[in-house]
């Protein structure tokens, strides 16, 4: 009886997907006992049964049934004491060379990271998605940056807006800026235009002024800080600005802890996803490490890293401030110096907010649903419902109560495709 209500419920799934849309799907899936994450509660759905067809969530109801029978189309996929969740999204990374993009790509997908945000953009990004050899993530792309040494006039920078537009560039991000005019411009060219800007905080440019421009994002949690000499009511003032004008903040933490040498070269062999880099690039990162080291010294070292705990401590609290405040944070490992893994290292990061004080619940939030209203695309993933899109990972634990059960991706679904860990470590070079 149970088996004939599943039959009929995937003939009422087809519906509305033509013959030749369902024969193109590569694969549709029932996946069997679940348990999700589903990231617009702070809750697990035990035993739940999910269906997927092309790329989209098309059935979550509870999973009582033992009858195991192929179905036309979809496979089954047992996933008794496993969990699913929306994938992450790193909302700040830097692509490699084109040539070596393939793994990049797939050691993100092994990490559970299903969507990036590129942060420094160049024209031969725009190939990514139409080149079949590459892994299809959710890609975010930003045009070239903007950097001090351009002056932007009105025209400029309707001429930067439109041309990063028409080129498929989804939005700008900003290095530096040569004074406030060419800022002033540049804001009202995106805003005319309904293109987003971010990037860093700017020294030249007011905070106040930043956070009401329509910059919809701040990396590495510039520019709070740099003003705690006027006060914690000017930084409290800033922080509200932020909710108020919903500017998210990526603070990127790994990245500091990597340059300020922050890990022993034990601790640095005990970080996630080691096992796919190569053995000869581990022993030149070794020597790089201690030949930095050395050429800093001792005392220098130890005094550097004062340095940085001490600023890691004022902003771990601004972080929490933001949270309390109801401001947006998204989470981007900034990876790319030596030991920070692509995709790996956004667990890293998520580390640091937990270890800032965020519960493991809001630090998933960061990197997942945070992220997806942030792009404008709430609707289509960021959390697990019914007809939100399959852009999801597949665990062997559960990270709500260990960030670091994270590190136990089965599989992964995007773009209508399900990958297994095995099939995507066959495709690294
Ligand atoms: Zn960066």
């Amino acid at each position: 009886m149970r088996f004939t209500i599943l039959l009929l419920t995937i003939c009422i799934l087809q519906q509305g997907f033509s013959q030749a849309e369902l024969s193109d799907m590569s694969k549709n899936y029932i996946l069997r006992n679940v348990n999700i994450i589903p990231i617009n509660k702070d809750t697990i759905l035990k035993n739940q049964m999910v269906i997927i067809t092309g790329n989209k969530i098309t059935l979550i109801t509870d999973d009582n049934d033992k009858a195991f029978q192929p179905v036309d189309r979809y496979s089954f996929i047992d996933c008794k004491d496993k969990f699913l969740m929306p994938g992450l999204a790193d909302m700040h990374a830097h692509f490699p060379e084109y040539n070596e993009l393939k793994n990049y790509l797939t050691l993100n997908l092994l990490a559970g990271v299903t969507s990036i945000r590129s942060m420094r953009g160049d024209e031969t990004h725009l190939n990514i998605k139409k080149d079949k050899n590459l892994p299809q993530l959710n890609l975010y792309l930003s045009s070239p940056p903007i950097t001090k040494t351009l002056t932007i006039d009105k025209k400029t920078a309707d001429s930067i807006v439109t041309v990063s537009k028409e080129n498929g560039f989804v939005f700008l991000k900003v290095l530096s800026i040569k004074d406030s005019l060419s800022f002033t411009n540049l804001a009202a060219a995106c805003k005319t235009h309904s293109f987003p800007f971010c990037g860093h905080g700017l020294s030249n440019i007011s905070m106040p002024l930043l956070l009401k421009s329509g910059y919809n994002s701040i990396e590495h949690l510039t520019g709070y800080a740099e003003n705690l000499n006027k006060g914690d009511t000017y930084v409290d003032k800033l922080i509200k600005l932020t909710t108020k004008h919903k500017v998210y903040n990526c603070a990127t933490e790994d990245y500091f802890e990597l340059g300020y040498n922050m890990q022993s070269i034990t601790d640095l062999k005990k970080r996630n996803g080691l096992k796919y880099i190569a053995d000869t690039t581990i022993v030149k990162w070794d020597k790089e490490i201690t030949e930095d080291q050395t050429k800093i010294g001792d005392s220098k070292l130890k005094e550097q890293r004062e340095t940085y705990i001490k600023m890691r401590g004022i902003k771990n609290k601004i972080l929490v401030s933001l949270v309390k405040n109801n401001a947006q944070l998204l989470i981007g490992a900034d990876a790319g110096s030596n030991y920070s893994i692509p995709g790996f290292a956004l667990l890293e990061e998520m580390k640091h907010h937990s270890n800032a004080g965020l519960t493991n619940y809001q630090v998933l939030c960061a990197a997942t649903i945070n992220a997806a209203k942030y792009m404008n695309q709430s609707k289509k993933w960021g959390t697990v419902e019914i007809n939100k899109e399959a852009n999801l990972i597949l665990l062997n634990a559960n990270p709500l109560i260990d960030l670091n059960n994270l590190n136990s991706v089965e599989g992964v679904f995007i773009n209508s495709e399900h990958k297994t860990v095995k099939e995507l470590e066959s495709g690294l070079k």
